[in-house]
């Protein structure tokens, strides 16, 4: 099963995370879209308990207040080992620059929950089998989570339903690897993949990202 929670600021921009449990109710995060609180009280009514946690990249969108987790349920929090000085450093994950968060990282205390990871490999939490794609681009851990059976893949925030994602304007976006981790969905997933993006509209599938994904132009180069 998949909760998806849905952070609106200002009525323009949304952040998503996913929860994904069985059902023993074990779940997996994935991202936490700023608002740790309100996950947490969703498991609590529910009876959910987050083992793990999984980070598609260090932006702080995606993993502020992440310690709730860990001191709730000791979840490990699983991350690219590219992006792990971004969970302890405010400039990194750009909290120091935004207003809507002022200079959050994570305490150093809470490094034993942090679990990393460098290559391509293959999971198994809860009983999803998933495999992980580190990829770079966004940032230089940048990674997909595909869980196989499920045929559901997290991309953070390089693919959108409209287009392809934040790929300007970022301090550490590596064009490059974020062209061929796009690339890279559409050489080992097919059309009936569906797609969960950091931001905006989730669980399309591949085929319809296709339909006006404005990277095509990557593929017609
Ligand atoms: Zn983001």
């Amino acid at each position: 099963m998949i909760k998806v929670f849905k952070n609106i600021i200002n009525n323009n921009k949304d952040y998503n995370s996913y929860l994904v449990y069985n059902e023993n109710n074990e779940a997996i995060l994935i991202d936490d879209s700023m608002i740790a609180d309100e996950i947490i009280d969703w498991c609590t009514k529910n009876n959910i308990i987050i083992t793990d946690i999984l980070i598609t990249h260090n932006h702080f969108d995606h993993i502020y207040e992440l310690e709730k987790f860990v001191k709730k349920y000791n979840s490990i929090i699983h991350i690219n080992f590219n992006d792990v000085e971004g969970l302890f450093d405010a400039n990194i994950n750009l909290s120091a620059i935004r207003n809507e968060i002022n200079n959050w990282q994570l305490n150093r205390e809470y490094i034993g929950n942090v679990k990393s990871f460098m290559f391509k490999n293959e999971m198994k939490i809860n009983n999803f089998d998933i495999v992980i794609c580190p990829m770079g681009g966004h940032t230089p851990g940048t990674t997909f989570y595909f869980f196989k059976n499920e045929k559901m893949i997290f991309v953070g925030d390089t693919l959108f339903r409209n287009g392809y994602g934040y790929r300007e304007n970022i301090p550490r976006v590596n064009t490059e690897s974020f062209d061929k981790s796009i690339e890279f969905i559409y050489a080992n997933f097919d059309n009936t993949v569906k797609i969960y993006p950091g931001h905006n509209e989730s669980g399309f599938t591949l085929e319809q990202a296709q339909d006006n994904l404005k990277a095509k132009a990557l593929f017609e180069k």
